[in-house]
């Protein structure tokens, strides 16, 4: 497994590349998230000094109504990208998993947020199933 990942929207507007580490998958069902994504939100991580764009031109950034974080997506083809904190001395991203080139080399390791999850869906996997929230950077 290579330790550089690629990936990129749907048009190729936004393109990234993270080296190293990254965070196991975990998959966020609230609200926010379903309403972004059209259902929950499969999401991986990796430090900002990891991460690079190698083409931003479609990047655009939503600021949630909380002022607390940012949702980037393309602006040309509406592809969800990122997640961040706007807190001081934020050092990570969150990263949509769907968006990676194969093989990604990692796992789903938990649901979040499952006690606002949508009332559609059942959830009949193994994985663990957390009420709240994990930090980007958090296995
Ligand atoms: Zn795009
Ligand atoms: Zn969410």
């Amino acid at each position: 497994m290579s330790s550089i990942r690629l990936g990129s929207c749907l048009c190729g507007a936004v393109k990234f590349e993270v080296r190293g580490k990254m965070r196991s998958v975990v998959n966020c069902h609230c609200s926010l998230c379903r309403r972004w994504h059209g259902h929950f939100g499969a999401y991986t991580g990796a430090l900002l000094e990891n991460f690079t764009l190698l083409e931003q031109r479609g990047l655009r950034w939503y600021a949630v109504p909380s002022g607390k974080a940012e949702r980037g997506f393309c602006g040309e083809c509406g592809s969800s990208l990122f997640f961040r904190k706007k807190e001081e001395g934020t050092d990570a991203i969150g990263i949509c998993a769907g968006t990676l080139d194969k093989p990604t080399g990692l796992t789903t390791k938990r649901h979040e947020f499952v006690a606002d999850m949508g009332d559609y869906y059942e959830l009949d996997d193994a994985l663990e199933k957390w009420p709240r929230g994990v930090r980007v950077t958090e296995v």
